[in-house]
């Protein structure tokens, strides 16, 4: 089974930044408020996850990291609606067969699960030892919510661990990783800090686009704010939202492309052409424009179990959605003074 595991693994757990983003997801499917990730020598050596999210139950602790022990998919009808970021229950064993991982939780006091049992009254870690096999649960001190911590990553598969480059390197994958999951969650608080030194705090966004745009701001540069049109557009089955900015006509500007379907970020060719045909019918020189959106539209018109990494979807109706992209878009940036 450990087996099985390390081989899921090669899918799903690439470098820090993809245990990191996994994480996250965890974290946020968990309902959290509040972030913090720490990284140890761009997460080589080390790396947590810290969430204020409803916690795992001491006996489901274990059950956690036992492959295909999703608690997020009760029918296999629900694949075809998966709302939650993670869905194969895969990730936590994957990631446990290729490094030293602890996993600590004390559920939420207002969770169903503290209420039946008193759970919430103290935290429990699980530990997995080298053999894979498990250790615990034993008692821990952890505020409620949940913790992973990941150390020496691919310590037993020296094959992968070649394939990891510098400590910078990585560390700018996860900080990569960390910018994408921020832009779209700005509801939620976060820190992360590399080498005990604070890279990004975040305070959570309170709702009014100022207090969006401030983290859009502190993530993309200044002037992103100022020079961005806001977009909210929708249409039968679909939305979309989010902000649009000026080109950078002389020098090249920092990646600031960000599209989000059903809050998962995405590289779409379709959707990035419907974009560029947007900006070409209003600026020739639009040839970079910045924009942070996210397209909402009801599960079943995308399917978002392409791969693992789950960086593509396919749209049923990909015409429609291109086409609905492009007019949004076009309509707006001819009412706004970009
Ligand atoms: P998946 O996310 O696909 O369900 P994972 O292997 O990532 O699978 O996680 C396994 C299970 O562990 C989740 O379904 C969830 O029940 C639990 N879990 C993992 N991380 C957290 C967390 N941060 N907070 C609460 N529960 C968690
Ligand atoms: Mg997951």
């Amino acid at each position: 089974d450990h087996l099985v595991n390390q081989i899921a693994a090669g899918e799903v757990v690439e470098r820090p930044a993809s245990v990191i983003k996994e994480l996250i997801e965890n974290s946020l499917d968990a309902g959290c408020a509040r972030l913090e990730i720490d990284v140890e020598q761009g997460g080589i050596k080390r790396l947590r996850v810290r969430d204020d999210g409803r916690g795992i139950a001491r006996d489901q602790l274990a059950l956690a990291l036992a492959r295909h022990a999703t608690s997020k998919l009760f029918e296999l009808a629900d694949l075809e609606a998966v709302g939650t970021l993670g869905f194969r229950g895969e990730a936590l064993p994957s990631i446990a067969s290729v490094s030293r991982l602890t996993l600590t939780s004390r559920v939420r006091p207002d969770s169903d699960d503290a209420a039946s049992d008193r759970a919430g009254d103290s935290a429990w870690e699980v530990a997995v030892a080298i053999d894979g096999r498990l250790e615990g649960p034993r008692p821990a001190a952890h505020p409620s919510g949940t913790s992973v911590e990941v150390r020496d990553l691919f310590f037993n598969t020296p094959a992968r661990r070649k394939f990891l480059r510098t400590e910078k390197t990585e560390f700018d994958h996860v900080d990569q990783v960390v910018r994408r999951l921020a832009l779209a969650r700005p509801d939620v608080a976060l820190e992360l800090r590399h080498n005990g030194r604070v890279v990004h705090q975040l305070p959570a966004a309170d709702g009014r686009p100022e207090s969006v745009l401030a983290r859009l701001d502190r993530l993309l540069g200044a002037g992103f704010a100022e020079q961005s049109l806001e977009i909210d557009v929708s249409a039968v089955d679909l939305r979309l939202h989010g902000w649009v900015r000026r080109p950078a006509f002389s020098r090249s500007q920092p990646d600031q492309q960000f599209f989000y379907v059903n809050g998962r970020l995405i590289r779409d060719r379709l959707i990035t052409h419907a974009i560029r045909q947007a900006f070409s019918d209003f600026l020739h020189q639009a040839r970079h424009p910045g924009y942070v959106l996210f397209l909402e539209l009801p599960p079943r018109l995308v399917d978002v179990n392409v791969h693992p990494a789950k960086h593509e979807v396919r749209f049923r109706e990909s015409r429609q959605v291109h086409d609905f992209i492009q007019r949004a878009l076009q309509r707006r940036l001819a009412q706004g003074v970009l």
